[in-house]
């Protein structure tokens, strides 16, 4: 930098105070868990944690809850949605036979035998 140029006072970019932590490296979901009956342990067979037998029993249980309560609430959206479909069907159903009694009455049919003119 030439001696006759200086940065503008002010300008610095004050120092990097804050940061956010990462998970670590290889973050374990603990997906696969073994049982232990001699030693009555539960245990991560990926990252070797070992659970206090009734905390993840609790949450295993929370967890099944949770799973039932959502299925549960599928269940009655899908009746809901259902029933929502039959009636459209059924007023799909209605409409067009009101189509087609309109239009049969703007347009009447023809008769080609000349019978009924
Ligand atoms: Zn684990």
């Amino acid at each position: 930098m030439a001696d006759n140029i200086r940065q503008f006072p002010g300008a610095e970019i004050p120092d990097q105070t804050l940061s956010v932590e990462r998970e670590p490296f290889g973050f374990c979901n603990h997906d696969k868990i073994s049982l232990d009956g001699h030693a009555r342990t539960v245990r991560c067979t990926k990252c070797d944690k070992v659970f206090d037998p009734f905390d993840f029993l609790k949450n295993e249980v929370r967890r099944l809850q949770d799973a039932w309560e959502r299925h549960r609430d599928v269940r009655a959206k899908l009746t809901d949605m259902n029933d929502r479909v039959e009636a459209l069907k059924k007023e799909e159903a209605r409409l067009k036979g009101r189509i087609k009694t309109a239009r049969a009455k703007v347009e009447p049919a023809i008769d080609v035998r000349n019978r009924n003119l």
